[in-house]
C-alpha cells in the first residue's frame, strides 16, 4: 500500500474545502445587505504609518453601492473589500483633491473597466483655483489625450463606441450656503463650500431613504456653511485630523474637537463619527472624547477602516 495516497486525497480533499467551497472574504459583502448604511473604507490621513487607508466612504442601499465619497490611497483595496462594485455607483463626490482624498481614483477607474458598467458616471467635486484642478480638470487631466497621465484610459472621457463607459466630472461652484448638486432615484445631494485653507474644498450631505449623512471633509470649520449643511443629521462624518491646542497650518487647515464639538451641537446631529485619524490625534481618543463632551451629548464613534453603520 502506498501510504502517501491517503495523505494527497486529504490534502486534495483539504483544497478543496478551503480553497474552493469557502466565501473568499474578499468578496463577501457584510454592510448594507438590507436597508440603508454608511460605510468608511479609509479611516486614516496621509500617512502610511497610520495603517488605515486614507479618506473614502460610501453609502449602500439595499446590497448597492450607490454613492462614493473621496478615494484615497488604499481606498481601492478597501472598496473591493467591501463587496462592493462600481457598476452598482450613481454618483462619486469629491470633497477636495489632496493626494489622501483622489490617489486611489483611477485605480478604481481602471478595475471597473474590467467590469460591467455601461451606464455615465457622474463625479463632482470642487472647482479649481491657482494651486488645484477644477473637477473636470482633475479627470481629464488624468485620462484625456494627449497630455492625460493615462491617456490609455481616454475612451473614459472621450467615449467610443467600443469605449466601456463615460466618467462625466462636474465641477461645483463655490458657495456659502448648501446646494442642491444631484438628484438620483431616491436620492438627493447637497455641497457647501467649506475651508480648508487655500484648498478649494466641499461637505456634503447626501439625503436618501428619509435620512442625511453629512461628510464634513477636510476643514477648519470656519463659517455657518457647515453646521447648515449639517442639520439633523443622522450620521455626522466630521475629521479628527488634528488634537485640541493645535496652531499654525495644522489649525488653519482642520478643525479641533472642539469645533468638531460646537458644530456637531448646534446642528442637532444624531451621531457623529470621527474619521481622517492621523499619528497626531491616535491615542489621544480620551483627549478628544472629552472636549467634544463639552459640547454634544450625543453618541460618538471612532472610525476604522470598514466600519459599517447601519441606518435602518
Ligand atoms: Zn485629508
Amino acid at each position: 500500500m502506498n501510504p502517501s495516497r491517503p495523505l494527497i486525497g486529504a490534502l486534495l480533499s483539504f483544497l478543496s474545502v478551503s480553497f474552493v467551497h469557502t466565501p473568499s472574504p474578499a468578496l463577501a459583502q457584510t454592510c448594507g445587505s438590507a436597508g440603508l448604511a454608511m460605510q468608511v473604507l479609509g479611516s486614516g490621513g496621509p500617512e502610511v504609518e497610520d495603517k488605515r487607508a486614507s479618506t473614502s466612504y460610501l453609502i449602500w442601499e439595499n446590497g448597492r453601492a450607490r454613492v462614493v465619497l473621496d478615494a484615497g490611497g488604499g481606498s481601492a483595496l478597501r472598496f473591493g473589500e467591501s463587496g462592493a462594485r462600481m457598476s452598482q455607483v450613481d454618483v462619486f463626490l469629491f470633497s477636495h483633491f489632496h493626494v489622501d482624498h483622489s490617489s486611489d481614483f483611477p485605480a478604481l477607474v481602471f478595475s471597473s473597466w474590467f467590469g460591467d458598467r455601461t451606464r455615465p458616471l457622474p463625479v463632482y467635486g470642487p472647482s479649481g483655483n491657482e494651486i488645484m484642478p477644477s473637477t473636470t480638470e482633475f479627470v481629464h487631466d488624468l485620462f484625456s489625450d494627449p497630455h492625460g497621465a493615462w491617456r490609455y484610459l481616454s475612451e473614459m472621457v472621450e467615449p467610443n463606441p467600443e469605449g466601456t463607459y463615460e466618467l462625466q466630472p462636474h465641477n461645483v461652484a463655490p458657495t456659502s450656503v448648501p446646494v442642491l448638486v444631484f438628484r438620483n432615484t431616491g436620492m438627493a445631494v447637497y455641497a457647501v463650500s467649506v475651508v480648508h485653507g487655500a484648498f478649494p474644498a466641499l461637505a456634503w450631505r447626501v439625503e436618501i431613504a428619509g435620512r442625511r449623512i453629512v461628510f464634513s471633509g477636510d476643514t477648519n470649520g470656519e463659517g455657518q456653511g457647515l453646521t447648515q449643511l449639517a442639520s439633523g443629521a443622522d450620521i455626522f462624518v466630521a475629521h479628527n485630523a488634528v488634537p485640541e491646542g493645535a496652531t499654525g497650518l495644522e489649525r488653519r487647515l482642520h478643525m479641533p474637537p472642539s469645533v468638531i464639538g460646537t458644530i456637531a451641537a448646534n446642528a442637532h446631529v444624531k451621531q457623529l463619527v470621527l474619521s481622517h485619524r492621523m499619528l497626531r490625534t491616535l491615542g489621544k481618543e480620551d483627549e478628544t472624547q472629552t472636549e467634544i463632551r463639552r459640547r454634544y451629548s450625543g453618541p460618538i464613534r471612532f472610525a476604522n477602516d470598514l466600519d459599517c453603520f447601519p441606518l435602518n
